[in-house]
């Protein structure tokens, strides 16, 4: 039997992507995941198990039956402007959940962990692009948990010996080249998937927060990373914990900059459709610009982004968003 990698949140976006990976390399992925915000149709990988990180039973009966080599941990709440909102909602299920998982890991043996982390974890940056040595000072709660569970990994890696690898992402986006999977968030809230519903019709017109940035444009610039290669990367970060005795931290980004404007026009350049936009203030939190240095990936761990380019981004996401609805 192939071996088994436990993830959680395998629903979701990011999550049903890496499963999809996995399979393909020949490992046996086992969600779990407590739908909230997870899809059943995104599970088409390897079994789900409906249940939640914050349940004991649930983890000591999917460790106990499947004995996974490891786990890769994406279940998490991740709108920004909630967290501020309602905090003890992200400390509770992000932070008290990835604890609940490592206490678990420990009773059952289960010693690698490949950890959904952010470039929020950085908040605003003091250089661009941003390393991985920048300095992690987050400004919103959503960020502050995800570096709280960077820190218990630090802290188990030298207590326990449990190693880990937090891959930092930067904008997720994209879907499934072959067609199988994409976004799909209730409530949206990401700038890709709302600007081709715009350009579609299905959603009014999409706000540009902030023309007065001090960038070429005035627009905001974010390192857009394409959801298959962010799955590639966890299976080349799963892989290196299997063979080194070792803890990492890497950026996923293309190393490539893009405004909000820039976005705009290549939905415009890659369908031919317009997209309808109003004028809004900035977003309570959202630095001009955040791009990564993407080399460590590359070296460390020979994880190449197979679509780095906008154009190829958008494409993959239009063509999912005009076969869904
Ligand atoms: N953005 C925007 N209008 C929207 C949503 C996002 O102008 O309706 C901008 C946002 O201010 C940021 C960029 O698009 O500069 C990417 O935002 P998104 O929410 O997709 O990802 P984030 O950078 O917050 O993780």
């Amino acid at each position: 039997m192939n071996d088994a990698v436990l993830v959680t949140g395998g629903a979701g976006y990011i999550g049903s992507q890496t499963c999809k990976a996995l399979a393909a390399e020949g490992y046996r992925p086992v969600t779990v995941d407590n739908m909230v915000y997870g899809h059943e149709w995104a599970v088409r990988w390897g079994e789900l198990v409906k249940g939640d990180i914050l349940d004991e039973s649930v983890l000591d009966g999917l460790f106990s039956v499947h004995a996974p080599v490891a786990v890769i941990h994406f279940a998490a709440y991740a709108y920004v402007g909630e967290s501020v909102t309602d905090p003890q909602k992200y400390y509770r299920n992000n932070v008290g959940g990835s604890l609940s998982l490592l206490e678990a890991m420990l009773r059952h043996g289960c010693r690698r962990i490949v950890f959904s982390s952010t470039c929020a974890t950085y908040g605003e940056p003091l250089v661009i692009p941003i390393p991985e040595t920048h300095s992690q000072h987050p400004v919103n709660p959503y960020g502050w948990s995800k570096l709280m569970i960077e820190q218990m990994l630090r802290d188990f890696d030298s207590a326990y010996g449990l190693r880990h690898v937090a891959l930092r992402y930067f904008n997720a986006a994209g879907a499934d080249p072959d067609g199988e999977l994409g976004e799909e968030h209730d409530p949206e809230t990401h700038l890709v998937p709302l600007a081709i519903l715009a350009a579609q019709g299905k959603k009014g017109p999409l706000s540009i927060f902030g023309r007065d940035y001090p960038t070429p444009d005035g627009t905001a610039i974010r390192d857009y990373v394409h959801v298959a290669d962010l799955a590639q990367a966890h299976v080349a970060a799963l892989r290196f914990l299997l063979s080194q005795d070792q803890s990492e931290a890497f950026n996923l980004g293309t190393g490539s900059g893009h405004s909000v404007q820039q976005v705009v026009d290549m939905v415009h350049a890659v369908s031919g459709c317009t997209v309808p936009t109003v004028e809004a203030p900035r977003r309570a939190g959202d630095p001009p610009a955040l791009v990564a240095v993407a080399d460590k990936a590359r070296t460390v761990l020979g994880w190449e982004p197979s679509l780095p380019l906008l154009r190829d981004i958008i494409k993959t996401a239009w063509d999912w968003h005009a076969k869904i609805r």
